[in-house]
């Protein structure tokens, strides 16, 4: 415990300008500490390492977050890939591991994971899943996110395992995830879930922590009443 209360201390300057506050996980890899930052905006640090997931200037200003050692990047939409954000969080030796999208969008230097791949990094493997629309599409028909272009990706701290879903609809793949800890879920319309999907996508994935992520409203106390008990709704 102290050492979570030591941990949280140290991020303090942080969780005042991050969206929502840090929350710490003991992991076979040491503690972990996650923090939503804003929209579909993760940052995780783990061992001194600090790895952002589609960092986006929404409401933070990416200069007031720690450098990145890897940044994620789902796919090539603005609110995922934004150079501005990029630009603030980079060091020389910073790894990027984005989906193919991204770089024909111009990113430079990405490692490419296309859906199914995994990659391994300082002890912590991760793997590229889907993440596309099945319902929504937008008006010229096409799908917003058409399977294939984008990721999700899961990060295994050993045998604990983070899923941050990118933006997607409660897919059929999501039932062959494997045991998930922590699961990140997109809920907004039209790009990604309704509250039904929001909920018959926790069901599957079944993990310990959830966050709703991406969302323009959430009814906490709604959504919470409908999930398992065994979830918690961050
Ligand atoms: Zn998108
Ligand atoms: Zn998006």
């Amino acid at each position: 415990m102290k050492l979570i209360s030591l941990f949280l201390f140290s991020l303090l300057p942080f969780a005042v300008m991050a969206q929502q506050h840090p929350d710490v996980y003991i992991t076979p890899m040491g503690p972990l500490v996650i923090t939503p930052v804003n929209h579909g905006s993760v940052m995780l640090r783990i061992k001194g390492k600090v790895i952002h997931v589609d960092p986006y200037e929404k409401s933070v200003d990416y200069a007031t977050l720690p450098k990145a050692d890897l940044i994620l990047i789902t796919h090539e939409h603005s609110d995922h890939y934004d150079k501005k954000a990029l630009d603030k969080i980079m060091k020389p030796d910073t790894h990027i591991i984005a989906a193919g999208s991204v770089v024909a969008a111009g990113l430079k230097g990405a490692s490419v994971l296309k859906n199914g791949e995994s990659t391994q990094w300082n002890d912590i493997r991760i793997d590229a899943v889907p993440a596309y629309n099945i319902e929504h599409k937008s008006s010229n028909g096409k799908p917003f996110h058409a399977k294939g272009v984008g990721n999700g990706y899961i990060l295994s701290f050993k045998n604990f395992r983070v899923y941050i879903a990118g933006d997607t609809e409660n897919i059929p793949e999501m039932s062959k995830l494997g045991k998930i800890q922590v699961a990140f879920l997109p809920k907004n319309l039209p790009y990604t879930m309704t509250n039904e999907q929001f909920v018959a996508a926790a069901k599957v994935i079944r993990p310990k922590a959830l966050y709703a992520y991406h969302y323009f409203e959430l009814n906490r106390d709604s959504l919470t009443k409908q999930l398992p008990k065994s979830i918690e709704l961050k």
